[in-house]
């Protein structure tokens, strides 16, 4: 037996986003659980609102997910004569017919119609005429007018409509581009697909095109349509919901990993589990454990998990990622040793690659300005001494351990008779302009003896 072949069809005509993505994974993790195939097919018929920019913008991001596709990009702009045999077809099986209805009498009926409160629908005009193709003739499907279109969806169950409900549609515009219902079932049919995966937006489209595979004697793939993503405020999900593109999370500074188990959350579970490695994820994901209900986009969570990658994945693989981040902020600088180490401090305490560039600043340059609350309260003329004391006892270790390094903060702490809470913050402050930073020995291991020194003569100078 052969496996699955899903595809992945978007339309070119805006920034990819949470939506598709999803709809992607859900696609390629069916297809590589059961060592099937995913396609990657460019629904690009609407001419006007398709930019190649977009296409680019999904390309590269299902390529960050690191969802790898096995055949394509189609493209149904490159198609075009396929679509013109498969219309040939319907139009000599006598299940389509041409349509010449002007433009101007189509709308007056839908607003007709829209103002009776009733669904706007193809009155049927051409339906008997007889008319062969010529300009300015549209091809329009001739639905069964009774009757009842059912399929199990894999996720839904069992749904139907009548057919009485569903007009004829147009499968070829007269300008001879075809329709997203026709295109899509030609595509499908053509690329022998066997699970269309999509989400449930799509689920009024289905009795159509199951309608025209009948027509045209062909094999009906699966259906699986899955819920869809809301926000927060149980609304569809969209831009007001500070719902980005995915490139743009890439851009905040998230991790794929992070974003791709994001991702498969959103409508499907496994028990209780919340974090998946990919190979868990493709080893697990059936279409049996995606729900019926909407999935709410969750951005905590988003950053609980990234928080998560981020500390699970080797300081050195996450370096480069730091560097590009600071190079973003105007800071040029090696991906080192040093800079692994820096990492190692942060990795703990950052919720994205963007936090833990902003929170590395202060390794690279003078952390002044000080956080004012805090140097209020910690650098005060009370402490000048403290911190006078440590600088000189510092500058007399032989070497820095951090044994030695603790001893000397004791040391001091007991002589000055303050709070090491006190000592510390004044120092944290010093070294890294924060009253919140990694421990202060990582840091003083970073900036190294001379570093630290300086920055302990400035924060004195600072004391009032
Ligand atoms: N191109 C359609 C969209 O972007 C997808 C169609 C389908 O999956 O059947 O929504």
């Amino acid at each position: 037996m052969t496996g699955p072949r899903t595809r992945f069809s978007p339309s070119p005509t805006g920034y990819f986003h949470i939506g598709g993505a999803r709809t992607a994974l859900f696609n390629w993790l069916y297809a590589r659980h059961y060592q099937g195939v995913f396609i990657l097919r460019i629904e690009d018929t609407d001419l006007e609102r398709s930019q190649k920019l977009y296409e680019d913008d999904i390309l590269a991001s299902l390529q960050w997910l690191g969802l790898d596709w096995d055949e394509g990009p189609y493209r149904q702009s490159e198609r075009l004569d396929t679509y013109a045999f498969f219309a040939r077809e319907l139009f000599n099986r006598g299940a389509a017919y041409y349509c010449d209805c002007p433009p101007e009498m189509l709308e007056q009926q839908r607003q007709e119609a829209l103002a009776r409160k009733d669904k706007p629908r193809y009155h049927g005009r051409c339906r008997d005429r007889g008319l062969t193709p010529g300009p300015d003739r549209a091809l329009r499907f001739r639905g069964p007018q009774q009757g009842v279109t059912h399929w199990h969806d894999l996720t839904k169950g069992s749904i139907a409509f009548d057919n009485a409900e569903l007009d004829d549609l147009v499968l070829v515009r007269a300008d001879g581009v075809p329709t997203y219902n026709f295109a899509v079932v030609v595509d499908d049919l053509t690329m022998n697909i066997s699970h269309v995966i999509r989400g449930d937006d799509h689920v009024p489209n289905t009795p159509r095109q199951i309608l025209i595979y009948e027509a045209l004697g062909a094999k009906i793939p699966q259906f699986a349509h899955i819920p869809m993503i809301l926000g927060p405020d149980r609304a569809k999900l969209s831009k007001r919901h500070g719902a980005p593109s995915v490139l743009d999370y890439q851009k905040m500074g998230y991790l794929p990993a992070a974003m791709v188990n994001f991702l498969a959350r959103l409508g499907w579970s496994h028990g209780d589990q919340e974090i998946f490695s990919r190979e868990e994820l493709i080893r697990y994901f059936t279409l049996e454990h995606v729900g019926k209900a909407a999935s709410i986009f969750d951005t905590e969570k988003l950053s609980w998990l990234n928080g998560h990658y981020l500390r699970e994945t080797p300081a050195r693989d996450l370096a480069p990622h730091l560097q590009e981040f600071l190079a973003q902020r105007g800071l040029q600088v090696e991906v080192s040793d040093r800079l692994v180490k820096i990492v190692q401090t942060l990795q703990p305490r950052s919720h994205t690659l963007a936090d833990m560039a902003e929170q590395a600043l202060f390794y690279f340059q003078d952390p002044r300005p000080y956080e004012e609350k805090a140097a209020a309260k910690f650098l005060t003329a009370a402490i000048r001494p403290v911190l006078q004391t440590i600088n000189e006892r510092l500058a007399g270790l032989p070497s820095w351990t951090e044994e030695a390094v603790n001893g000397v903060f004791q040391e001091v702490q007991r002589e000055s008779g303050r709070k090491m809470k006190e000592i510390a913050q004044a120092v944290r402050l010093a070294l890294s302009g924060r009253a919140a930073s990694p421990g202060l020995f990582e840091i003083m291991e970073i900036l190294g003896p001379e570093e630290v020194h300086r920055r302990l003569q400035a924060a004195m100078a600072a004391c009032r």
